[in-house]
């Protein structure tokens, strides 16, 4: 592949689902300004992305993942997912297939294999950004859009790695599939989709599995479905809602979520209280400050006790990976996230030309969906834009 141009109008740091819906709106708008249906010339970009090949995170999920949505909810600005065969929704392949067909079929100009490690700003240069990389000479860029993702920062609580159990840990990004785990006894923790949906993968393989958590988990009814996230998404996208997918719950119930609860007797108990060298023990009160009741049948399966373990898989959730914007000193919300403007949520609201896409909520309602992301980099890219056209 050829090398990155030494110099761009907008840089875009990651090339998963994110980078790639600001690119299709990048491509777009040249495409216009070469048809003299935008002013001014059309503005030169570049996607920089540090895997070797397409799909952003969705090649390292493990192997029984399924979208929460159907294929034709889970569709980028431009082009639709195509249907995925048989009667459940897409598996991660399909997502990498799409997204590969996606930068092809757009001839979007990203270079894989190559990490931004740091991203410098001097508000007074022609380029204000230079992109320093792991291997090769610095990008410069007028504008940056950053979406990074969060797959490379797995997040791990204090308690995880501990020297107190001697047992395998992992965190859920490592995670492929039961098969490693035959004929051991696995703890997995955390209350999410990701704990739901790894304890269900281990427990229809037949593994011997706990599922602890913080607090009681929050499933969602059976009958939500990807369509009706989709559409609470979308409403609170358009600003026709307020309501929060979050509001249904935390877990949705995937076929293999309700079978492992159906037939293979999925329920969780409360957080362990210590580690052992050997597994795990939970104190008599486990998780009552967190709302496990002191009337709990599931609580009472563990208080007090103490169970053998061989491993442990943290289904403890990621952060954003921006730790390539560090030297950029950016203003920090309570919550730890950069600040952004409220009227573009992915502006920083400190460096001009400088964008956050697809994390999380903070820089944009749904934004971390294949489907929500096309509104937050349209409205990037115009803003960027914009700023590069007021020079
Ligand atoms: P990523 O996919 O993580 O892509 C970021 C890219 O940036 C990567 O290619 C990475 O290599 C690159 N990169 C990172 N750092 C640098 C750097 N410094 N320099 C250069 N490149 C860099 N979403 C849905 O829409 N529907 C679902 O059903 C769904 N299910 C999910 C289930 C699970 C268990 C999980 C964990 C997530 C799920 N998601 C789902 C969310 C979705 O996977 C993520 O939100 C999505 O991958 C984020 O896309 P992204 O492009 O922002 O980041």
């Amino acid at each position: 592949p050829p090398a990155p141009p030494s110099a761009v109008d907008v840089a875009v740091i990651g090339a998963g689902q994110s980078g790639l819906a600001a690119g299709y709106f990048l491509a777009r708008a040249a495409r216009e300004a070469e048809r003299g249906r935008r002013p001014g010339p059309p503005s030169s970009f570049v996607l920089l992305d540090a895997s070797p090949g397409p799909g952003g995170a969705w090649p390292h999920h493990w192997d029984s993942l399924r979208l929460f949505s159907p294929a034709e909810h889970s569709s980028l600005p431009g082009r639709r997912m195509p249907p995925s065969p048989g009667p459940d929704t897409p598996g991660a392949d399909h997502v990498v297939a799409y997204l590969a067909d996606y930068e092809q079929r757009y001839a979007l100009p990203v270079r894989h294999g190559v990490r931004v490690t740091r991203v410098e700003h001097d508000a007074d240069a022609p380029h204000p950004f230079t992109l320093h990389r792991e291997d090769g000479p610095p990008v410069a860029a007028r504008a940056v859009i950053s979406a990074t993702g969060s797959f490379t920062r797995p997040f791990l609580p204090a308690v995880a790695f501990g020297d107190g159990f001697r047992g395998e840990q992992l965190h859920s990004s490592a995670y492929r599939r039961p098969g490693p785990f035959a004929g051991r006894r696995v703890l997995v923790v955390g209350g999410g989709n990701s704990g739901a949906q790894i304890a269900a993968d281990l427990l229809l393989a037949g593994v011997e599995t706990t599922w602890a958590t913080r607090r009681p988990p929050r499933f969602m009814p059976d009958d939500v479905d990807g369509r009706h996230l989709f559409q609470t998404a979308s409403a609170r996208v358009l600003g026709r809602s307020e309501a929060r997918v979050g509001d249904l719950g935390d877990i949705v119930m995937l076929p293999p979520v309700r079978r492992a609860r159906d037939e293979a007797g999925l329920h969780a108990v409360p957080m362990v209280s210590a580690f052992i060298p050997d597994g795990a023990r939970w104190d008599p009160d486990a998780g009552a400050v967190h709302g496990w009741a002191a009337s709990s049948r599931l609580a009472a399966e563990v208080r007090g006790a103490e169970r053998a373990l061989d491993a442990v898989v943290w289904c403890t959730g990621f952060r954003a990976d921006l730790r390539h914007l560090r030297g950029l000193d950016l203003t920090h919300r309570s919550s730890g996230v950069p600040a952004t403007r409220r009227e573009v949520p992915t502006a920083s609201v400190d460096v001009p030309g400088l964008h956050l896409l697809g994390y999380d909520d903070w820089c944009g309602a749904a934004t971390a969906t294949l489907v929500g992301v096309g509104v937050h980099a349209r409205g990037a890219v115009d803003d960027v834009l914009a700023g590069l056209a007021a020079g």
